[in-house]
């Protein structure tokens, strides 16, 4: 066979293949048999190893034979924008209202929006050319080699100039769960595993995930203009680009609200993750007259769907002893997935919460994700036949004394002889926000309980390596770094100090602010007053002199916001527990220093001891966060771990934000690390 009759052979065979292809990824439509599909193919496969000529459109090209060595940096022919974004129906009324103003009236496209990774592919001459990541709008990565193993994605378009288009790339349940039937390492989601099989460097890996593509926009398309977001949808659909099925025309807020609760209550049903829907001016020359912020257009808005909610069994509630003696009820769930993440447990509060909650030992209920960290219970899904009553106890889980109620909340008052309290507080005293003792987490201090009979915050400080060394698991260095640590803690700063004696409702906000009113200088006086008497023997007199300046106090922390009366009352109360007052004086005379000149230099603390880790492409270089995270007092690490505190994520982030999901670490982004800021 001549070249070209080769040439002209394989183009027919492709089309074939495609036409197939799209039948069956796009359509879901297919109209032959699997092994008449195969057949075609291989016969394409043996014309290209007989003439050694590939066609840039072939199918073939999809396997991803070749492991790429790291990821290109792509500068986008279009820059990408965010969406502004609303969570309720009134916002989204007047952002419709204020268009409409703009625009004299104008009709809106409602799309879905689709939860998974922004790509961008790029044809010429009718062939894919290249495919890149979002990056952050103007910077992308080079996923061709990966998204070109995308099925639904058309290798040759009809189209035969210059085309970009943007869309989601996108796991779908069927996928999800067709891959984790057979996987060692299961999948979590459906929307970690796009972000993790594009972004892998071996496009055999994105193949095996099966992802899917979505279409709904184009950034350019040359010689054409659209008059519409409907035109070019349909433009889209005509290229052999798969979108979802959904599309309307509203004409105002009405009609958009009715669309939008229409998709809330069918989203569960979709094969595909949606996350909202976005909602676009129809009419592309009002939209060049309404413009762009520097984020995102003006034009468009997304609306969020509010957090998902599951239901699971509620197995048992354990009462939980805290550090002030309060003793909360936790409910042991049946381990769920939700919002990318797995809860095994949920906090019910207190008696009255329960009761609100109608909810029993062995039943099933409701949780929502409120915000991105603590997981709610909303009320019972269904009651058993074996379902248990809520117990209160009488008495104290942990150290079995008679508790007492107030209000709502149960207490036990054994303060100085209830081990779970007493393990809480050294825990919570050596955590990083409090003294920062490296190593010292709830086991060991349960165990130091137990093994070195440490009962008291300042027992923490008569510890010796000699000791540390009779604990199981104990050697050498590990003992070596604690005592070290512990050592370092002695300088401290009032608010982290204050923080660390685990008054009830103190957070470390909070002992800030009651910081600034003891370090201000007006109470100077006071605080030298303090010093002083701290030194005498007699606690009672030491006391007398502390409440005295609380008294004198307590007006300038009336006056603050942040400390409410709740907090004054246990302010008051912590000292008027001599055994408080004691240990105060026991935490100066085993060398505890506050350091109180140079707290006012900081302006900000939040970041001090907290673990940062960075991943996905952020809006400045990593080296930038870095020093800024260091320069308050922050540090930061390659890898999660149940040590990390943060993990700051940019787009298209890999295994790093899957890990932190499953560790469950707080996950933030750009703009909540501002906020943070
Ligand atoms: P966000 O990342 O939350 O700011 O939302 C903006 C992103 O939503 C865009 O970058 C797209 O990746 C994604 N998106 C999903 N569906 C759509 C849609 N129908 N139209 C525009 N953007 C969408
Ligand atoms: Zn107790």
């Amino acid at each position: 066979m001549e070249k070209s009759e080769i040439i002209a052979k394989m183009q027919n065979l492709i089309e074939i293949i495609e036409k197939h292809n799209y039948n069956y990824y796009v359509l879901d439509n297919p109209t032959i048999s699997d092994s008449e599909y195969d057949k075609l193919y291989y016969t394409l496969v043996d014309l290209e190893n007989e003439s050694g000529i590939v066609l840039p459109s072939s199918p073939t090209q999809r396997v991803g034979d070749a492991v790429l060595e790291g990821f290109e940096k792509r500068r986008h022919a279009v820059n990408l924008y965010s969406l502004n974004k609303v969570r309720d129906y009134a916002d989204l009324s007047s952002w419709v209202a204020e268009m409409n103003k703009l625009t004299g009236g104008t009709k809106f496209a409602c799309e879905y929006k689709f939860d998974g990774l922004s790509i961008v592919i790029e044809y010429n001459e009718g062939v894919f050319v290249s495919a890149t990541t979002r990056g952050n709008g103007s910077i992308g990565e080079d996923v061709t080699q990966q998204v070109k193993t995308i099925r639904s994605v058309p290798l040759s378009i009809p189209f035969k100039k210059r085309l970009i288009v943007q869309g989601e790339g996108m796991m779908t349940n069927k996928a999800f769960e067709e891959y984790n039937k057979t996987a060692i390492e299961k999948l979590k989601n459906p929307r970690n595993a796009v972000a993790g099989a594009v972004r892998n460097l071996d496009p055999k890996e994105t193949a095996k995930r099966k992802l899917d593509y979505f279409c709904y926009g184009i950034l350019l398309c040359e010689g054409e203009n659209f008059d519409s977001q409907k035109a070019m949808h349909d433009f889209i659909v005509k290229q052999g680009f798969k979108t979802g099925g959904y599309f309307k025309i509203c004409e105002n807020d009405k009609e958009i609200i009715a669309e939008i609760e229409k998709i809330d209550k069918i989203k569960a049903n979709l094969d595909v993750l949606i996350d909202g829907m976005v909602i676009k001016i129809n009419n592309t020359s009002e939209r060049e007259k309404i413009g762009w912020t520097a984020k995102f257009p003006r034009w468009a808005m997304a609306f969020k769907f509010e957090a998902q909610e599951v239901s699971t069994l509620l197995e048992s509630v354990t009462w939980q002893v805290g550090r002030s003696g309060r003793v909360t009820p936790i409910a042991n769930l049946q381990p769920v997935e939700l919002a990318g993440a797995t809860i095994t447990r949920a906090t019910l509060n207190n008696i009255d919460d329960i009761k609100r909650k109608g909810v029993y030992e062995n039943s099933r209920v409701f949780i929502r994700r409120s915000n991105e960290v603590i997981p709610e219970i909303m009320g019972l899904a269904e009651k058993y036949e074996d379902s248990k009553e809520i117990i209160v106890p009488k008495l104290c889980p942990s150290c079995h004394q008679p508790l007492t109620q107030k209000g709502p909340l149960l207490f036990c008052t054994n303060h100085q002889g209830c081990k779970e309290q007493i393990v809480d507080r050294i825990s919570h005293f050596a955590s990083r926000d409090a003294m920062n003792i490296d190593g010292f987490s709830e086991k060991t201090a349960g165990s130091m309980y137990d093994n070195l009979g440490v009962r008291t915050l300042s027992d923490v400080y008569n510890l010796k390596k000699e000791d540390l060394l009779k604990l199981d698991k104990f050697k050498d260095k590990k003992a070596e770094n604690i005592i070290n640590s512990i050592e370092k803690s002695k300088n401290v700063d009032l608010p982290r100090y204050i923080y660390s004696l685990g008054i009830g409702e103190v957070g470390l906000k909070t002992a800030k602010e009651i910081s600034k009113v003891i370090l201000d200088k007006k109470y100077s006086a006071l605080l030298e007053n303090i010093k002083k008497i701290i030194d005498c023997e007699d606690i009672v007199a030491i006391q007398k002199s502390m409440q005295d300046t609380f008294d004198k106090l307590q007006s300038a922390f009336e006056e603050i916001n942040g400390i409410g009366e709740v907090v004054t009352k246990n302010l008051k109360s912590f000292i008027d527990d001599i055994d408080n007052v004691k240990e105060i004086v026991n935490l100066c005379d085993v060398g505890v220093n506050i350091k109180v000149d140079n707290f006012n230099q900081h302006t900000n603390i939040n970041f001090e001891g907290k673990t940062f880790v960075l991943t996905g492409t952020l809006s400045k270089s990593r080296g930038e966060f870095e020093s800024l995270i260091e320069s308050l007092g922050g540090k930061t690490s390659s890898s999660v771990s149940k040590n990390t505190d943060y993990v700051l994520v940019g787009e298209n982030a890999g295994s790093k934000l899957d890990k932190a999901k499953s560790l469950g670490v707080t996950i933030i982004s750009e703009e909540d690390f501002n906020n943070l800021l």
